[in-house]
């Protein structure tokens, strides 16, 4: 018989006397001094720890990028804009969040399929890298550019014609409203020549959350050669070629963490073929859940301990409408746990079989499904690991009208 599989063991916040720390402080302080639950708490020290080990693992001239979406709090922005080459942002407010960071405007990229025209104009006037979607913004670029006196500078987001590999969501290949498909992309090359923006490279971004590393680097590989390829038609030399992210954290049971080393090793190949092949290049990779995932929890509290025909339900202050994501109704297929702790008893002398819902009246809002868990009570405090990314911004916080989620950045 072989085991359940169980989840990947969470061991990025110690426990000290039975509860969990972050930043040192023991949660049911943390929780006191906020004053309020459900909050998300993000830990700096872990986020740091997680760039240090990209660091180690990718050869230094691979630009390493934050994709904002994945948490755009303000203060986590700007303490990653100081640690990062870049930020990439996929709408006119995450924009601003990026430009208030401090980062500088030549290493922001702005993707994303339907920019309005207003975005577009801010991103040129503020002289950030548009990821361009479509033969749409390439002629409004064009008369931006004219109206500003100022070349916007593009990039073109390419539409592979292949796709990552064990993905937990494909962004690229087949039939996508991303990116121009690869084989229009020579024809809005000359567009771009003849109408004189600014032409920088590519960006190729195959998919996300993927927990299999050598489906990685062949993604990176394919997207690669294909850049190589489509720099032949290009108006000018390429001097960006965003290789996408999609590196992966474990969320669910059986699920191990990302093995960086083949993929560092293989960047090194790929850097030194640019600089043979595409001399002006820098290679960027740009990530959002595998800098921030791991370093943030979401803390809600138990209001009431039912029983229903035997089985033990934990009904607490947050839910779905924090995390929608927990809940399992942010892109799974079938419903599968968080790691999920009773966080003021996370070393229990005694377990039970529970499942852990908020307060909303419908049955999609469940934060872990008969799990086993320390026997908690009213009062108590449950935390949802692997909480950092797609989840406060991701999740419907005015459905039911209950209080929103706090956050803190320790
Ligand atoms: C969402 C997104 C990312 C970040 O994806 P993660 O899975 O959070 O790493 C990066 N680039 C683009 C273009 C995106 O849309």
């Amino acid at each position: 018989m072989t085991a359940r599989p169980v989840h990947a063991p969470m061991t990025q916040f110690p426990v000290r006397d039975g509860e969990l720390m972050l930043a040192g402080i023991p949660l049911t302080q943390l929780t006191e001094q906020l004053g309020q639950t459900p909050f998300y708490a993000y830990d700096r020290g872990v986020i740091d720890r997680r760039v240090a080990e990209l660091r180690s693992a990718l050869p230094p001239a691979i630009k390493l990028h934050y994709a904002i979406k994945a948490n755009p709090m303000p203060a986590l922005v700007s303490h990653l804009a100081r640690q990062l080459d870049g930020l990439d942002v996929a709408s006119g407010g995450e924009l601003e969040v990026a430009l208030a960071s401090g980062s500088n405007p030549q290493e922001i990229s702005f993707a994303g399929p339907g920019k309005r025209e207003a975005e577009l104009e801010a991103a040129v006037r503020a002289g950030v890298l548009l990821n361009v979607e479509s033969f749409r913004e390439v002629e409004h670029l064009s008369g931006i550019s004219q109206r500003l006196g100022l070349a916007a500078r593009v990039a073109v987001r390419v539409n592979p014609d292949f796709e990552l590999k064990s993905s937990g969501m494909k962004m690229g290949g087949g039939p996508k409203p991303f990116g121009v498909d690869a084989e229009d992309v020579p024809r809005l090359l000359r567009r771009i020549g003849e109408l004189g923006l600014a032409f920088e490279g590519f960006h190729l971004f195959a998919g996300s959350q993927n927990l299999r590393a050598e489906a990685i680097v062949e993604a990176q590989q394919l997207s690669f050669d294909l850049a190589l390829r489509l720099a032949a038609s290009a108006p000018a030399p390429v001097r960006c070629l965003n290789l996408g992210g999609g590196f992966g954290v474990p969320y669910f049971p059986g699920e191990l963490p990302l093995d960086l080393a083949p993929i560092g090793e293989n960047l090194a190949v790929l850097a030194s073929r640019a600089a043979g092949e595409l001399p002006q290049a820098s290679l960027v990779i740009e990530l959002g859940r595998y800098l921030v995932a791991e370093a943030g929890i979401y803390v809600c509290r138990v209001l009431d301990r039912k029983i229903s025909r035997g089985q033990v339900f934990l009904v607490c202050d947050g839910g779905l409408h924090h995390h929608l994501a927990a809940s399992g109704n942010f892109g799974q297929l079938i419903r599968k746990n968080y790691p999920v702790i009773i966080g003021n008893k996370a070393t229990p002398a005694e377990t039970e079989i529970a499942s852990v819902v908020g307060p909303l009246c419908t049955p999609l809002d469940i934060l872990a499904d008969r799990m086993t868990l320390a026997i908690a009570e009213p009062g108590d405090l449950v935390v949802v690991f692997q909480s950092g990314a797609y989840g406060r911004s991701a999740s419907p916080a005015g459905f039911l009208g209950h209080p929103a989620a706090a956050e803190i950045l320790l």
